[in-house]
Parts: C-alpha cells; structure tokens; sequence
C-alpha cells in the first residue's frame, strides 16, 4: 500500500501533483476540496453547509469532515493506495487518519509538503480564480485561507517529522 498526503498552503499545487503521482502509481485520490464543491453543485444539505465555510475561507468542522473522509476511504475496493489532497489539515484530523489507517492495517508512507513563497501562492491563486471560477480564489478569500493554513494547518509538519514520514519537496520551477 502506498499512502501519501499531498501537503502544502492553497496554490502550492497539491492537485496538479497528485494527478501526476495518480497516473505514475495507479492509487486513488481522495481531494476532500473536490468531494465538498461536488456536493455544492448537487445542492445536497452537505453542499449548503460546506459552502457556508469554505466562502469564508474557513475549514469545515474536523468531525464532520473526518466522516466524510471515511466514506470515501470505504467505497475504495482493491486499492494500491490512496493519495490524501488537502486532508488532514488540523492536528485532529491527522490522528483521525492515522487511527482508520491503523484499523486497516496500514499506515501513511510519506508526507510531502510542498513549499511555494507567500507572493508565488496569491499570483497562482488569483490566476487560477480568474482561469477556473473557483469563488474561494478571490483576494479576500486567499488571505483568509493563507492565515487558516499557517496558523491551523502548518503545525501538521511537525506532526510528520514525529512521524518520520515528512518529506520537503521544493514546490517551484518546473511541474516535473
Ligand atoms: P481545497 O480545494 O483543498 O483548497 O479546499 C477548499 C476548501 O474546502 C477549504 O478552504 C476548506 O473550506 C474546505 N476543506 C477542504 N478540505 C478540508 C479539510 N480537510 N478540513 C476542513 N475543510 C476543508
């Protein structure tokens, strides 16, 4: 099994990297951002709720998404291995992972946190509002999720470093 959660603050290119480690590897993906704005789109109870926060750019309740991440670890049947894209992003949702990782037997291989300066994240992010339509990537919205990621989401590299699993990963220049 090869587990792997894609780490880094919003615009660091978790998504266009996993879709890379997806193809090479043949694992699932699991982008808890793409799970919520599916149920955005389906108007489900879920999606109302998710967008309250994620317009805000606030995270959504670790209880809450924890269960979401389950059910998509549990519709995965033959898996080599799953890749983890913007989930845990709190210290709570980490030891949730690794206590359903546990219970199946299995554990997170390698933590890569991809690292991008502060002005390269917001002219990516800006871009990718202007290129995609995604509301959050708005000025208003980035900084807010800019400070959610350093001051509720980076203690999680240390949590990997305990781990032995963290892996810097230089996240500029070419994609390759
Ligand atoms: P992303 O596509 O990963 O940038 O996520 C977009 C938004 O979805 C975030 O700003 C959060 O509001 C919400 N979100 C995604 N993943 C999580 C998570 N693991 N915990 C809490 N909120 C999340």
């Amino acid at each position: 099994m090869l587990n792997i959660v894609i780490f880094g603050a919003p615009g660091s290119g978790k998504g266009t990297q996993s879709e890379r480690i997806v193809a090479k590897y043949g694992i699932n993906h699991i982008s808890t951002g793409d799970v919520l704005r599916g149920e955005i789109k389906g108007g489900t109870e879920l999606g109302k709720l998710a967008k309250s926060y994620i317009d805000e750019g606030q995270l959504i309740p670790d209880e809450l998404m924890i269960k979401i991440l389950a059910s998509v670890l549990d519709s995965f049947k033959d898996s080599k291995g799953v890749i983890f894209d913007g989930f845990p992003r709190t210290i709570p949702q980490a030891e949730a992972l690794k206590k359903m990782l546990k219970e199946r037997d299995q554990d997170i291989t390698v933590m890569l946190d991809l690292e991008v300066p502060e002005e390269e994240l917001m002219t990516r992010l800006i871009l990718r509002g202007k290129e995609s339509g995604r509301a959050d990537d708005n000025e208003e919205t980035i900084k807010k999720r800019l400070l959610v990621y350093h001051t509720q989401t980076a203690p999680l590299v240390d949590f990997y470093k305990t781990e032995g699993t963290y892996q810097y990963i230089k996240g500029i220049g070419t994609i390759d």
